[in-house]
């Protein structure tokens, strides 16, 4: 299965991003407020990707330096160093990626725009989609259908 047919899937079109000049404490209540664990740094509206800050780089900071950091600015903690994928990539190559960097999002980027994310609990329905889905063409192929 291709990225294209996973976001096809998915019951949220879009993707939820601020600008870098953001809170921390800001980011906190998106995450909370949308039930999601990242949001996309982007300062012009959701075009580029500039970052990426989760829910796990807010409590590794808090852990960090303390409850200071609700008061910084989502570029200083977000990062920068995104892997991405496109629509044509396939979700198997996006499951070793997220699992080989221990992320759990991935935004699909093409030609430079932000077009979509994936996150790790779309992969494992996507994978389970199909496992269902070859698991009935070989009962029907055993039954005779
Ligand atoms: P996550 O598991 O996605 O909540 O993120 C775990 C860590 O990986 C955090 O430090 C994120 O900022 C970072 N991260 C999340 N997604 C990506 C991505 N696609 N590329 C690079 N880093 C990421």
């Amino acid at each position: 299965m291709l990225v294209q047919a996973l976001l096809k899937t998915k019951a949220t079109e879009g993707v939820v991003t601020v600008p870098s000049s953001t809170t921390v404490s800001e980011v906190a209540k998106i995450l909370a407020e949308k039930r999601i664990g990242t949001v996309v740094i982007s300062d012009d509206g959701g075009e580029t990707a500039m970052g990426i800050l989760s829910e796990r780089d807010i409590v590794r900071e808090l852990a960090a330096s303390g409850s200071g950091c609700l008061f910084g600015t989502a570029k200083a903690y977000m990062t920068t160093n995104l892997v991405t994928c496109t629509s044509q990539s396939s979700v198997k190559e996006i499951m070793s990626l997220m699992t080989e960097g221990r992320f759990r999002h991935m935004p699909v980027v093409e030609e430079g725009k932000l077009i979509g994310i994936v996150t790790l609990g779309d992969v494992v329905k996507a994978q389970l989609m199909e496992v269902e889905m070859e698991k009935d063409a070989l009962a029907g192929m055993i039954m005779g259908h």
